[in-house]
């Protein structure tokens, strides 16, 4: 799944195909703006917010996306022929290239971005980067599990499993300690923030400083494998209410209760 460096690069990519350009066809595949048409319009920019996707369109209109969790957004030379079945869920066409939205878990068409991310918390990799923000809304619910409340983007926004994974596993943090009984949540946040940014360039997470496959995380993707600390073997479970539980990995000696 997609987190906050991913859709930083993806940003990058559909800002260097469609900046100041005009859009020559649109073709939204979502029911609800199946009649969009944004064909004649310049294009301004795409911004990422946390792990959205706000493409500014001349007018006040912008197209905002969300690759959840397997989306993506290719950029095809014209003419080339669209990956097949229902893949395919918005197409900004240029004079240039087509970019094609796949599989993305929202496609929204809106006037007010506040709508989309007026409830978030500060962007780990945004330009107005807000730490103590951060912690202060970690703060307001001290008896949730830091775990959970990683993720949680109305807290702070860019962080999915890896990097919450990553992120306590290096700061010795069991992932269902309470909120509350963490003191260096400063710290934890700084980190979050430091590991994202390091790898907003180039592709592939990297929290080892190790870019060679297989050493590249400590406990993300490592689960049964000895700590590379300790030698513990890694411990995979899940987080969260159902149906919204997700992965969650540690090592439990280095990570106790
Ligand atoms: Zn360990």
């Amino acid at each position: 799944m997609p987190e906050g460096d991913a859709v930083y690069r993806t940003a990058a990519r559909l800002r260097e195909a469609l900046d100041g350009r005009v859009l020559t066809r649109t073709d939204f595949r979502v029911p609800r703006h199946a009649t969009a048409d944004l064909s004649g319009r310049t294009v301004i920019t795409t911004a990422s917010y946390g792990k959205h996707l706000l493409t500014r369109i001349e007018g006040g209109l912008t197209v905002h996306t969300h690759l959840r969790m397997d989306g993506s957004w290719r950029i095809m030379e014209l003419g080339r022929r669209l990956p097949p079945g229902d893949q395919v869920r918005l197409v900004l066409a240029t004079a240039e290239h087509q970019a094609v939205g796949l599989k993305l878990g929202m496609v929204d068409l809106v006037r007010d971005e506040r709508q989309i991310i007026g409830h978030l918390g500060p962007d780990l990799l945004g330009e107005g980067w807000d730490a103590a923000e951060a912690v202060s809304r970690l703060r307001a619910r001290p008896e949730r599990s830091i775990g959970e409340a990683l993720l949680d983007q109305r807290n702070l926004s860019g962080i999915g499993t890896i990097y919450r994974a990553e992120t306590l596993f290096l700061r010795g943090v069991w992932p269902w300690r309470k909120v509350g009984e963490i003191e260096n949540l400063d710290s934890l946040v700084s980190l979050a923030q430091r590991l994202l940014d390091a790898n907003k360039v180039h592709a592939g997470t990297v929290t080892t400083g190790d870019r060679r496959p297989g050493n590249q995380t400590w406990v993300y993707g490592r689960a049964g494998r000895p700590c590379r600390r300790c030698g513990t073997r890694i411990s995979r479970g899940e987080m969260g209410a159902q149906p919204q539980e997700r992965l969650i990995l540690w090592c439990g000696n280095c990570q106790p209760r």
